[in-house]
């Protein structure tokens, strides 16, 4: 009798992995594998993320762990993502535990590459495209799902190694994401959202102008009880007319990631960010006008190469002028083979983590102000599930984005859509008391 297969899943990094992550589970499963825990797995699959050099570090601790599986249990060891595709055969040589190294346009073929790793080690890493139309996938949550509409960037941000680890921007066409929408939605999925490195540009390369304003009122039209949210939206490309698309299209929340990375013209120049300060500061401006209660969250790094304490104390200004919602904070490192890796990484390390200090106190104390300013008020929110802290509270999020936590009853709420009355906040999250359920 054939015996079923088992494997197991570590993901590492971004949303893009995390999905990446579900499209390999629901491959696997349809030929014939289930997933369990690593130590009772026949093969461990690896995803990983190259992005900062924090996250490469843990993915090699975390393999080094695994060496004893390996030894005891014979358990293959799959790599893949953005850092396979990076280190290519070079992982196989440093860990020599390693069977199968598959790069980011790879996965679709993982069951097959499983097995030609059980009999050889194996590196591949062909960047020929990634068709994901009618590729099965697991869902890791029932009422939210992820739907990929560009893979890739063309952007070349001057320290950002995605381009060269996930290849051209493609975006996929249009039918095709509505179809898969469609699906999701017959599948009972209240929240989409849709990814990519740069939400804005989708269509442009194929096109020669981008469809994503059309999309967000595509969605309104053929799915209005669904949610929509979307990432990752690059400020050079985000015009007016994505902004009125937001603003008119019911069922599009009222929430732009729109990262600014730095706040003085020369580094966001250095950068090839495409955008300047009086440039991005308008179009938020332009954006909390047209979208009311819109929530606006960034990334910022600090650290560039040439970063002075001057250009510094820009981004501070302009991160208090934008009075951003919830920010994420990096410190730079360079990535081999991209272009800011030939300057000279010549901000010293205790000043890269003071100023990093400086501006995360910064956006903290943001974020605290913008949920006090929602204390009051009614806001809608969909219910993730209990509190990983407190089980008798649920977990929701706005259509902002933002946590809001309210006390339990009987009923299991998980994925509806209630309205919730603000009655307090703290750093990182809000309380309420439920108003009514739809
Ligand atoms: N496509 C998105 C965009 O352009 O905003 C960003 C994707 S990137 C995976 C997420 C964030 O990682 C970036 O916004 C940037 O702040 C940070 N990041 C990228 N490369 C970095 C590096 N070399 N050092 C530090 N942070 C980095
Ligand atoms: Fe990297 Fe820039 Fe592309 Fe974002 S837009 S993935 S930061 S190159």
């Amino acid at each position: 009798m054939e015996t079923e297969r088992s494997y197991a899943l570590l993901v590492f990094g971004c949303q893009m992995n995390i999905h990446d992550a579900e499209r390999i589970a629901g491959i696997l499963e349809e030929a014939g594998w289930r997933e369990t825990e690593p130590g009772q797995a026949e093969a461990v699959i690896l995803l990983t993320c190259c992005v900062r050099q924090s996250a490469e570090e843990r993915l090699y601790g975390r393999l080094a762990s695994l060496r004893p599986l390996k030894e005891e249990r014979g358990t293959l060891i799959a790599v893949g993502g953005c850092l396979a595709q990076k280190e290519g055969t070079r992982l196989l040589e440093k860990a020599p535990h390693v069977d199968l190294v598959f790069g980011t346009h790879q996965f679709p073929r993982i069951a097959e590459l499983l097995d030609e790793a059980s009999r050889s080690r194996l590196c591949e890493l062909g960047m020929d495209g990634l068709h994901l139309s009618g590729l099965p996938f697991r869902r890791r949550e029932g009422f939210r799902a992820w739907v990929t509409i560009t893979h890739g960037c063309d952007n070349f941000c001057a320290y950002c190694v995605v381009p060269f680890v996930r290849g051209r921007e493609v975006s996929r066409p249009i039918e095709e994401v509505l179809e898969e929408v469609g699906r999701l939605v017959e599948e009972g999925v209240r929240e989409v959202n849709l990814l990519g490195q740069n939400v804005n540009s989708y269509r442009l390369r194929e096109e020669g102008r981008s469809r994503f304003a059309e999309l967000l009122r595509l969605m309104g039209c053929e799915f209005p009880g669904v949610w929509v949210r979307f990432t990752t939206s690059h400020p050079r490309d985000f015009d007016r007319r994505i902004m009125e698309a937001i603003a008119e299209t019911e069922n599009v929340c009222e929430h732009v990631h729109l990262p600014l990375q730095a706040g003085s013209d020369r580094i966001l120049k250095a950068m090839n960010r495409g955008y300047g300060v009086e440039d991005y500061l308008c179009k938020v401006e332009e954006l909390r006008r047209m979208v009311r209660g819109v929530v606006v969250s960034t990334d910022l790094m600090v650290g560039f190469p040439g970063e002075t304490e001057e250009d510094f104390k820009r981004t501070l200004e302009l991160v208090e002028r934008c009075a951003f919602d919830a920010a994420f904070t990096f410190i730079y490192n360079p990535r081999p083979g991209t272009a800011s890796a030939r300057l000279k990484d010549d901000v010293p390390r205790e000043v890269k983590l003071e100023r990093l200090q400086r501006l995360a106190d910064l956006t903290r104390r943001l974020t605290a102000e913008s949920l006090r300013r929602r204390v009051g008020g009614v806001e809608r929110a969909l219910v993730e599930g209990p509190s990983r802290k407190d089980d008798k509270v649920w977990r929701a999020r706005t259509r902002g984005n933002q946590v809001v936590h309210f006390p339990r009853g009987e009923e299991d709420l998980t994925g509806r859509e209630v309205r919730v009355r603000i009655t307090g906040s703290g750093s990182w999250s809000m309380r309420g008391d439920i108003v009514d359920v739809y």
